[in-house]
């Protein structure tokens, strides 16, 4: 990968991560507003429903902040698009749809092939 195309993927994953961050940033001051302004009345369980939700959708977000921040560390290395399992290229194609991916779509596919047959 040339120097332009990692400036370009740099940009996006920056962009993407700042934006991540601070969307994080409201859902958890929301978390704590909502918490601490609870009426008595209010229905626990519906509450904790909520509460739960909210969580599940910030542990999905920091799982993704943290593929953005290797794909970015792998940048900095010159590591940024290789396949983690066969060293060899991923394509442009795969990383401009998917620009936190670490393998290429032959291991990819044959990883999740492998998935469905052990249903894991
Ligand atoms: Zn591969």
């Amino acid at each position: 990968m040339n120097q332009e195309q990692l400036t370009y993927f740099k940009n996006i994953l920056e962009n993407w991560l700042h934006e991540l961050l601070h969307h994080a940033d409201d859902s958890v001051g929301g978390l704590l507003v909502s918490e601490s302004s609870m009426p008595d009345m209010l229905d626990r369980a519906t509450f904790e429903a909520a509460h739960d939700f909210k969580l599940r959708i910030l542990d999905r977000e920091s799982i993704l902040i943290n593929k953005i921040r290797q794909s970015l560390t792998d940048i900095e290395n010159g590591e940024y698009g290789i396949c983690q399992i066969c060293g060899g290229d991923i394509s442009i194609e795969r990383l401009k749809a998917r620009p936190v991916a670490h393998q290429c779509i032959k291991c990819k596919t044959r990883m999740e092939a492998k998935e469905r047959l052990t249903g894991t």
